[in-house]
Order: structure tokens, then C-alpha cells, then sequence
């Protein structure tokens, strides 16, 4: 087997059962792609509209194309079309416009809210009170375009391990708390994205059960 091959298998014979591997293949060619799929993987990651559609347009139809970057409002109609789960939801505006979109081309598309429980400024997302409030509101009675499938988020891009895990807590316990309201429409609440190539195995330990893994599988991107 090719080395992304083998990267893929070694990982998932890491994860316990019932957590997705997303192979985050944004800056990697079709070529590395393939390799990934034929090593059996389905589900892949990008974080531009641009890269996905063309990636998806000429691509095996099968896989499972994730939208994990910051999408800007712009950019949803191209992206709709393609994904079957975008993770990034990181304001009201972008929720509601992926719901519009959705409906007009007569399709529900799945989501996850992202989270914002990092130290750095620059990332994007929800805080978690505000979040609760949004859904308490009622924005999903408004917006039947849209599934809500969970909570994604990242840590803090540090090296102190107790910061990380603590950032992970933090996420947990947002979706428990969202998901204790048994809210309408959130019957399908049950995804938590969170751990990429360095930190994916603690993100385990603190509930997480899709993770996000780009280099550990390619190698390392060129932008
Ligand atoms: C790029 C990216 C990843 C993958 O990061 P690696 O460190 O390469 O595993 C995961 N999540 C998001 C949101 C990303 O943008």
C-alpha cells in the first residue's frame, strides 16, 4: 500500500468505534486524495469553496465532501451543492444563508455551530452562552433548510497540554448543556468535531467523535 494509504489505515486502527475520521485534504492534490480513497476513505475535509467544487466536480461521487473553513456568505451557493456537512456555521447570518440556499435548490443541509473556546482572537465562532441563547430563540423553526448535527470547535494553538484539554472540556460541555434543552429540530444533535493531526487523541478522551486530520495523513501542506 502507498504511504497515504498506510497513514489512514494506522490511524483508524487508533479510533474507537463510533468516531469519523475526516481526512482534511485542502492543498493536496487529487492524486493524494485517491490514494486516501483507495486505502477505503470516504470522508474528506476542505476549507476553500473554490478547491472543494473542483475537487468534488471531478472526484469519485461517492465521497463525502466536509466543508471545514471559514465560509463566507459569498461562497455559500457554490459550496451547498456539494457537501454533506459543513462544520464551520460561525455567526447567524451564514446559518441563515446556508438555509436559504439549501431550500432553493430544494435540499437540507447538515451543520455543525462552531465554537469559540480558544485563547487566539483570530478564530472564528460562536461563544457558548451566546450560542444557547441563539437556539433558545428559536432560530431553527426559522430555518428548515438546515439540520443541526452538533458542535465543532478547536483548542487554543498552544503547547500547554492542560489549556487544550481544558478547551476540549469546554466544547463538551457546550453540547451536553445544548443538548439537554431538547430543543425542536435538534433530534439529530449528536456530533462533536473536534481534534486535528496533534491533538486528535486527547480531543478523544474529552468526548470528541469526528476528528479533522490533514497533515499526519498528506504530509505537510504548501500554500
Ligand atoms: C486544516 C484544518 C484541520 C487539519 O489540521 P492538521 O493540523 O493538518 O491536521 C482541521 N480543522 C480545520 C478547521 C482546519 O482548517
Amino acid at each position: 500500500m502507498d504511504r497515504i494509504g498506510q497513514r489512514i489505515t494506522d490511524i483508524k486502527s487508533t479510533l474507537p468505534e463510533g468516531v469519523t475520521l475526516v481526512a482534511v485534504s485542502k492543498f493536496h492534490p487529487a492524486r493524494a486524495i485517491m490514494e486516501a480513497y483507495g486505502a477505503g476513505q470516504r470522508v474528506f475535509g476542505e476549507s476553500r469553496a473554490t478547491e472543494l467544487v473542483e475537487k468534488a466536480s471531478t472526484l469519485p461521487d461517492d465521497i463525502d465532501w466536509h466543508f471545514i473553513g471559514h465560509l463566507q456568505t459569498n461562497k455559500v451557493r457554490l459550496v451547498v451543492p456539494h457537501v454533506n456537512l459543513i462544520h464551520s456555521v460561525d455567526s447567524e447570518r451564514l446559518l441563515r444563508c446556508i438555509d436559504t440556499e439549501s431550500r432553493r435548490i430544494g435540499k437540507v443541509t447538515d451543520v455543525l455551530l462552531q465554537l469559540h473556546v480558544a485563547l487566539e482572537e483570530t478564530k472564528y465562532g460562536f461563544l457558548p452562552d451566546e450560542l444557547t441563547a441563539l437556539l433558545k430563540e428559536g432560530i431553527l423553526e426559522e430555518t428548515p433548510g438546515v439540520r443541526v448535527r452538533g458542535i465543532m470547535g478547536m483548542a487554543s494553538n498552544v503547547d500547554d497540554e492542560s489549556r487544550i484539554a481544558s478547551d476540549f472540556q469546554a466544547i463538551k460541555q457546550a453540547f451536553d448543556s445544548i443538548k439537554s434543552l431538547s430543543l425542536p429540530r435538534m433530534e439529530a444533535f449528536d456530533t462533536i468535531s473536534m481534534g486535528m493531526s496533534h491533538d486528535y487523541p486527547l480531543a478523544i478522551s474529552h468526548g470528541s467523535n469526528m476528528v479533522r486530520i490533514g497533515t499526519t495523513i498528506f504530509g505537510e501542506r504548501e500554500y
